[in-house]
């Protein structure tokens, strides 16, 4: 089944609006909302998946955009800086979904990208400033 990983902004008027609840009920998705900050009368952000057959996928984005949303695909990449990474593994301790894991053979840093929420922890934690995440 395809799946989107979804950026979405809400605009101040929009906050409290159920839109998640209608991508269920009138479009089939299923959603798993993966990051959010949101507050009535402010502007908020969400990173959502949702899955769905492709006719539902462009049907929900189209009603999302409708009801004032701006929607990119999210950003599903991290970048590590090789030459900055001294493979101390504090990242991986704070990966709580557990997408950032040290390789048993070389010690090299993994990442698995169908694990990561986007949280940003490893951002935080890595003293050497070796990973950026970009939305
Ligand atoms: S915390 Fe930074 S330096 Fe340590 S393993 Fe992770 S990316 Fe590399
Ligand atoms: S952003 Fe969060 S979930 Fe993704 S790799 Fe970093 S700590 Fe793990």
């Amino acid at each position: 089944m395809p799946r989107k990983r979804l950026d979405l902004t809400f605009p101040p008027r929009q906050s409290l609006k159920p839109v998640i609840y209608h991508l269920v009920k009138d479009y089939e998705l299923v959603p798993n909302i993966l990051r959010a900050q949101i507050q009535a009368g402010q502007e908020g952000r969400m990173v959502l998946e949702v899955t769905g057959s492709k006719e539902d996928l462009a049907s929900g984005i189209e009603f999302l955009e409708s009801q004032g949303l701006q929607v990119n695909e999210a950003a599903s990449d991290i970048c590590l800086d090789e030459d900055l990474c001294v493979t101390c593994g504090l990242c991986t301790a704070v990966c709580k979904p557990g997408a950032l894991a040290l390789s048993p053979g070389d010690y090299g840093l993994v990442f698995d990208k169908d694990k990561c929420v986007y949280c940003e922890a490893c951002v935080v934690a890595c003293p050497r400033r070796a990973i950026t995440l970009t939305f």
